[in-house]
């Protein structure tokens, strides 16, 4: 391993389940440069765009620096003394279930360790819930219903071996792209075939050998006609069913169900069957589309399944791989960060299991029964049952489903705590104390991805102002409550040799995740600590689980589980003709605090977008460019239609970071229906039924300025460029003064102005000048405004303004496709044209594009095909 340490510091990223290692040095100005860690074997030096432009994100700008108590400015003393007093008194008055913790995978192992042994070992409560549980809940569900345990039995060295990997509701291409691009790299090498499963035609489709467009939530009778296909060929495995439970059952269920709900051409579903079961080497990778669902724990079953009869399972090349949202969902899944679990994969309704986490932490108080899942946890609030709420890291506002009902209840709640490293979240400014938190070049701790594997991340910049480290902070509130010595923590470090003692505990019990072997880590070798994965004992350490037959069960067998296939909750009528599924941009993360800082990363898509099919959209009248209203029993949403065949008819699809900040009639989650699966807890969050409508503005406006503007029409979406701000407007009723609605917009009260008008046609463009220099400038029309917009955002650069038009000699770059080098899409258009350009490869020879962190090569084959069929039509 090379010897970096000397220039640069290993950390992790913070944004996915990959858990890519990074190398960080600080520029001795307050900021960073991030390259990829050529040692960690996650990524092996790649990162993706986001990951690449995680030095655009560490900027002090919108960062809360100090303790807030009622919006003003306090100190530590005092915000948590309040803080732990809240809680004290509404624990002595209600009882311990009078409080709740909603906290987020973005915490540290270390964080999360502080928060979960608070809230079950010492408030006596389970109410701790994590955002994770809208991301992987089903996954663990079905791990613990299957294996016994919540094991990931495979590896990322999977997919270097295996010969087909079914994507099942991922996009990995966009969610997890360095996963992808090691994908990408077997399939060069070894001619991996690709198989994706999704209602939706993704950027994983283009180089897939199959897609198989599925109706929604149907997922369970495709796995299930897999199943029953197995064993009609006698491809299950005998040898490996010693090893299982319930092959009877399992294929009862499988063969009583009815394969055509997937409304897939019968000879694509004979195709994937025909392809799953004539490859030994079968990785089946999982994600959001399966979890996600009311039915999404027993998707996953009857994935696992699949496995479990064949064998394809605990050896090199195969198995089930679920894929994590978030950088340490793993984590927070490993030390009991969900509601219905306790540290170390013990169970919280196990009395044993309970009883020695208790002695362990010599706890006053253990609950006995588990605590309320996210949904539940909400309405808990809404309903006045939790009374005080500690939220950290996360934004339940934009991110729960029915999230303007989440907004009332957090608004109605007696109290009300975030933790953030910003005020201006649609949560954070619901608080009534709002505390600083170091971000993550500021924090130390560990994290855990989603193939087992725990990294370190490393401070490197000082924490600004007073923010501190969760841990920090959390235990120094436990302390105020009373329990001085159980919360006495000086470093991260001895918090994690703690947890892991306590995993050598939990392994006795028989579980699964022990790495008992680094509790005697002293703080040298914590922070030494290698990308290592677990387990991690005094005999093993690392590689697959199952290779031995042995489960978790009492009876040390899998089961296999008869599943039969659900409906989603919701069901479409005349009033609600749609499926709605939501779901992540490639350059964007959750609700944008860190991703949205990165003018680079908003000019991949900068408006929040509804696709809609061709056919639906003639039928509801919508074109393109339209704003449409989407609406559901739950709340409505604007947003920018997209006429697409990559949704089926029937379908529609909206990404969810958009919020209050950005974009506040575009809250895609205050649509979302609330069914969760019922046992898993998890929400249903790819098929909500809702209407869609023209919204029939009466004006649109396109907005570029120096500075963040403030818009308050009925629809806008604003985003950072590199020289300022764009917005999107558009209003109802008639405005006479566009000078003066302009000024305040752009807080201009003074700039010199030049208006053209055309007040008959509702036309008007206005620029504004400070010291001769052109600082904004707005277009507005009766129509969606057709003005160059890529290249009015290179303001103040735009000669010609007003014409809105880009002259001869500096084409309009388009919307940016390749975010690491700036590439936009008509760029890449007309150098197709122009060169004859055939292959990705060439385009990344003429302009760069493409050829750093390899995320946008997807969308590149796209736009080539699609420029080579238009060719070929003229
Ligand atoms: Fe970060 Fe991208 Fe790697 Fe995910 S794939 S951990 S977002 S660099």
């Amino acid at each position: 391993m090379k010897d970096l340490s000397a220039c640069a510091t290993r950390s992790t990223c913070p944004y996915c389940g990959v858990g890519c290692g990074v190398l960080l040095q600080p520029d001795g100005a307050g900021g960073l440069t991030v390259t990829g860690d050529p040692d960690h074997p996650a990524n092996q030096g790649r990162l993706c765009s986001k990951g690449s432009a995680l030095a655009e994100t560490v900027g002090l700008s919108q960062r809360l620096l100090a303790p807030l108590v009622a919006g003003k400015e306090t100190g530590w003393d005092h915000a948590l003394q309040l803080v732990a007093d809240r809680f004290r008194e509404t624990i002595a008055e209600h009882g311990p279930d009078s409080v709740a913790f909603y906290v987020s995978g973005q915490l540290l192992t270390e964080d999360y360790y502080v928060a979960n042994k608070l809230m079950k070992g010492f408030i006596g409560s389970a109410n701790i819930d994590t955002n994770s549980r809208l991301c992987m809940a089903s996954t663990v569900a079905g791990h613990k219903r299957a294996f016994g345990t919540d094991t990931v039995p495979g590896t990322y060295e999977d997919l270097d071996e295996a010969d087909l990997v079914v994507l099942v509701g991922s996009n990995l291409a966009w969610c997890h792209p360095v996963l992808y691009q090691r994908l990408m790299a077997a399939r060069q090498a070894r001619g991996t075939k690709i198989i994706v499963v999704d209602p939706r035609r993704t950027a994983s489709c283009d180089s897939a050998d199959l897609h198989l467009p599925l109706a929604a939530g149907s997922d369970v009778a495709l796995f299930n006609h897999l199943l029953s296909q197995i064993d009609t060929a006698g491809l299950v495995d005998v040898d490996s069913l010693t090893h299982t439970t319930g092959i009877h059952e399992a294929l009862d269920s499988a063969l009583a169900d009815d394969v055509s709900v997937t409304r897939l051409n019968p000879d694509d579903i004979a195709q994937f069957c025909q392809m799953w079961m004539g490859t030994e080497k079968v990785v089946t990778i999982f994600s959001q589309g399966v979890n996600q669902s009311s039915s999404g724990s027993d998707k996953v079953n009857a994935i696992l399944n699949c496995h479990l009869a064949t064998g394809r399972i605990g050896k090199p090349g195969c198995g089930p791989l679920s894929v994590t949202g978030q950088p340490n969902a793993m984590g927070g899944r490993e030390v009991g960060g969900l509601a219905n679990m306790l540290a170390c994969h013990l169970d919280i309704e196990n009395a044993d299991h309970r009883a020695a986490v208790r002695d362990f932490w010599s706890a006053p108080a253990m609950p006995e029964a588990p605590g309320l899942k996210a949904v539940d946890l909400f309405r808990a609030v809404g309903d006045g049952r939790v009374k005080a709420l500690w939220v950290i890291h996360t934004n339940p506002v934009v991110s729960m489903p029915e999230a303007d009902a989440v907004r009332d209840a957090i608004a109605a709640c007696p109290f009300t705590v975030v933790s953030d490293i910003t005020a201006r979240t649609d949560t954070a400014r619901l608080a009534d104390v709002l505390l600083p938190a170091a971000a993550w070049a500021e924090k130390d701790g560990t994290v855990t991805n989603s193939d087992r594997t725990i990294s370190r991340q490393r401070s490197v910049l000082p924490a600004p102002g007073q923010a501190r480290e969760d841990w920090d902070i959390l235990a120094e509130v436990g302390r105020r409550m009373g329990w001085v010595s159980a919360f006495d923590y000086q470093t991260p470090g001895e918090i994690f040799r703690e947890y892991a003692t306590l995993s050598g505990i939990a392994a006795k019990f028989g579980r699964d995740f022990d790495i008992s072997g680094l509790s005697d880590l002293d703080a040298v070798g914590y922070d030494a600590l290698q990308p290592t994965r677990w387990p991690v004992t005094a005999t093993r350490q690392g590689g697959r689980f199952f290779a031995d037959g042995q489960f978790y069960h009492p009876d040390g067998k899998a089961r296999l589980l008869p599943v039969t296939w659900r409906a989603p909750a919701a069901k479409t009528e005349p009033r609600y003709p749609f499926w709605l599924n939501t779901g992540r941009l490639r350059d964007q993360w959750h609700t944008m605090t860190r991703t949205g800082m990165s003018a680079r990363l908003s000019a991949h898509l900068p408006e929040p977008f509804l696709d809609i099919h061709p056919d639906d959209a003639h039928v509801t009248g919508i074109n393109p460019a339209d704003l449409v209203q989407v609406a559901s029993p739950h709340g409505t949403s604007i947003l920018r239609a997209r006429i697409t065949s990559d949704v089926t008819q029937g379908q529609v699809f909206a990404p969810i970071h958009w919020t209050g900040e950005t974009a506040p009639s575009a809250r895609i989650d205050a649509v979302v229906a609330a069914a969760t699966d019922p046992v898993s807890g998890q929400p249903e969050s790819k098929a909500s039924v809702v209407n869609v409508t023209r919204f029939n503005a009466e004006w649109y406006g396109f907005a570029v300025s120096d500075r963040e503007m403030q818009p308050s029409c009925e629809y806008w979406a604003k985003t950072p460029t590199k020289t300022g701000y764009r917005a999107e407007l558009a209003g109802m009723g008639t405005i006479n003064d566009w000078q003066t609605t302009a000024r305040d917009l752009f807080g201009l009260p003074e700039a010199q102005t030049t208006i053209v008008e055309d007040p008959a046609r509702g036309m008007a463009r206005l620029a504004f000048h400070e010291h001769g220099q052109l600082v904004a400038a707005l277009f507005i029309s009766p129509e969606p405004v057709a003005v160059m917009r890529d290249y009015l955002a290179t303001l103040p650069q735009v000669p010609d303004l007003l014409s809105g038009r880009a002259p001869a000699d500096r084409p309009d770059p388009g919307p940016v496709l390749c975010s690491c080098f700036d590439v936009g899409v008509n760029t890449i258009l007309t150098a197709i044209e122009t060169k004859g350009l055939m292959s990705v490869e060439a385009i990344g020879e003429a302009l760069q594009a493409g050829t750093n962190c390899g995320s946008c090569r997807p969308e590149l084959a796209s736009l080539l095909a699609s420029a080579h069929q238009k060719e070929a039509a003229q």
